[in-house]
């Protein structure tokens, strides 16, 4: 899937790594997955952006040296500045009056404009 987008003129892959929020937002991708997929972008020269909610899975993005995160409705107060410690893009993509798992401050100083992240893959 990463060498297909790439060849398609993609430069960033989004996976959803947990479930939709609605849905509890639980880990969906195993672990393998998640590091295959932003290993093989890295590889490849793109970014791993992935949709996530939880802290745990968060954490095992770090490890799998993805480039960014979206939601993360129900990160710890830490993970936000692990995440910004280790150069990974935080797009909490959603208002700044819904973050209510994260401190105000923290979600003001880390929240990045959504054009950073949005990918350009472009229509075959
Ligand atoms: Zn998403």
């Amino acid at each position: 899937m990463v060498r297909q987008t790439k060849a398609e003129g993609g430069d960033v892959i989004k996976i959803f790594a947990t479930a939709s929020i609605r849905d509890g937002g639980k880990q969906t991708m195993t672990d393998e997955q998640i590091a295959a997929v932003c290993g093989e972008a890295k590889a490849q020269g793109m970014r791993a952006v992935v949709h996530l909610y939880p802290a745990d899975t968060a954490r095992k993005v770090i490890l799998a040296v993805c480039t960014g995160v979206e939601h993360g409705t129900f990160l710890d107060d830490a993970t936000p500045q692990l995440m910004h410690d280790c150069g990974i893009v935080f797009d909490p993509n959603y208002p700044v009056s819904d973050c209510p798992t994260v401190e105000i401050p923290a979600c003001l100083s880390i929240r990045r404009p959504k054009t950073e992240i949005l990918t350009t893959r472009k229509t075959p």
